[in-house]
């Protein structure tokens, strides 16, 4: 019997770590300067949170859950995304009480959603997103908007593109909903079973139906924008204007339309335009949603976030051919010749590591030659090699690999050699 990892799941191998690694750090380092502090939630909720805020009608709730009862009966939820739990933690702790508002939020973990399986789109996929609680200024929309294009930006990717919308507030919503059911209720029967579905539940959805994509009645089918009453359009100006100011290139997509049910005003996507991505090209979504905090049983409070995969920025890296600059060095190899040698290089490594100088050795008895090809692949800086004469004179020639230069040190001496050298 053997065993393959669940379908839709992947291991992260040890070659690959040091680039989620490296991708973790810039996203580490872009909360730290935009002060989105890190917030951790537990995997699994009570399904119902997703209900209520993803939305009954959207696909997460119908067909991608992870639900099961627990041994105590209760309905729980591998977390789809992490708006829910982020706003429902900022309720339960009543964070709405901290003086200093909006509370800037970030998460990063696995989500987890039964979807069938093609590039980019994985059952189990890590997400990093924010969330900006408690301001409805459009200055916010625009910070967020700017730290999702930094994180691209800051791993070296070039092709990537920024689409704006605005979903307005409730009035236009209404309005256009209405437009929109007069639009495609006449050949809704053209339609796929779930946007016959989404007509009269929400037939905002059917605009972004991944089946019907092509229909001719899409191109033509009423813009949110043209319905966007007046201070829902002088918002929208506002976000426009401040990303101007920020010198973040956009383009108004009156077609991009967000999975949630809670989305109003901005929305937005990046999407990769590199040539050698696949069909699946949006990295990141976000928006506004203004009804949440309180549908969550929270104040009346706006909110606004943002989520990507860390699996689809890779994808995105190697569509446009950048190796991360990853480090991954030795800076010293200890061939041992002879039991003696042995318990010297136990304790130097042990003496190099106390200063952070990685170190390493042979543990499979290996001869001195293929532990100098060992060294080799491994790609250690110097290497010394200690036997019977080096224990004797406790002195060894500590070789650097790119030059081949040595030199003679004291063993005493080497940790001070080394970390000046390193
Ligand atoms: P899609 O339209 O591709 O299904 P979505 O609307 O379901 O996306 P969101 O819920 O907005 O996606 O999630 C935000 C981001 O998370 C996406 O832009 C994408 O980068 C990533 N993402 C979503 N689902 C997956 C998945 N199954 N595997 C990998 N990444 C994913
Ligand atoms: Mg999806």
């Amino acid at each position: 019997m053997s065993f393959k990892v669940p379908r839709g799941t992947q291991d992260i191998l040890p070659e690959q770590t040091p680039k989620w690694q490296k991708v973790e750090s810039v996203l580490r380092e872009l909360s730290r300067v935009y002060r989105y502090k890190e917030i951790r939630t537990p995997m699994f909720e009570q399904t119902e949170l997703f209900q209520r805020s993803v939305g009954d009608t959207t696909d997460i709730v119908q067909k991608e859950m992870y639900t099961f009862e627990d041994r105590g009966g209760r309905s729980l939820t591998l977390r789809p995304e992490g708006t829910a739990s982020t706003v429902r933690a900022y309720v339960e702790h009543k964070m709405f009480g901290v003086p200093d508002q909006p509370m800037k939020l970030s998460y990063i973990g696995p989500m987890f959603r039964y979807e069938r399986q093609q590039a980019g789109r994985y059952r189990q996929f890590v997400q990093f997103g924010v969330e900006a609680i408690g301001s409805s200024d459009p200055a916010i929309d625009a910070e967020v908007i700017a730290l999702a294009m930094d994180v691209y930006q800051s791993v070296g990717l070039k092709d990537i593109k920024l689409h704006l919308n605005s979903l307005g507030d409730k009035e236009t919503r209404d309005a256009h909903r209405t437009a929109l059911i007069n639009h495609f209720k006449p050949s809704i029967s053209e339609f796929c079973n779930d946007c016959q579905n989404r007509l009269e539940k929400n037939p905002l959805r059917i605009l972004d139906c991944k089946v019907d994509h092509e229909h001719p009645l899409m191109g033509t089918a009423p813009k949110l924008t043209d319905y966007l009453n007046e201070s829902s359009a002088r918002y929208f100006e506002k976000v426009k204007e401040y990303l101007e100011i920020l010198g973040i290139d956009y383009e108004v997509d009156p077609n991009l339309v967000r999975g949630l049910d809670y989305y109003n005003h901005t929305a937005f996507e990046i999407m990769s335009t590199a040539s050698g991505f696949g069909a699946i090209t949006t990295l990141c979504g976000g928006g506004r949603y203004n009804g949440l905090v309180s549908e969550m049983g929270g104040p009346d409070l706006p909110g606004i976030g943002f989520a990507l995969s860390i699996e689809r920025l890779l994808l995105a890296l190697e569509a446009e051919g950048i190796e991360l600059d990853v480090e991954d060095s030795l800076d010293i190899y200890v061939v041992a010749m002879g039991e003696e040698a042995k318990k010297k290089s136990v304790e130097l490594l042990s003496s190099f590591r106390a200063k952070g100088i990685s170190a390493e050795m042979d543990y499979i008895d290996r001869k001195m030659k293929a532990q100098m090809k060992s060294a080799d692949r491994l790609g250690a800086k110097y290497v010394i090699v200690i036997g019977e004469t080096e224990l004797e004179e406790a002195s060894v020639n500590i070789k650097e690999m790119q030059s081949g230069n040595e030199e003679k040190v004291e063993l005493s001496e080497l940790v001070n050699y080394l970390l000046e050298h390193k």
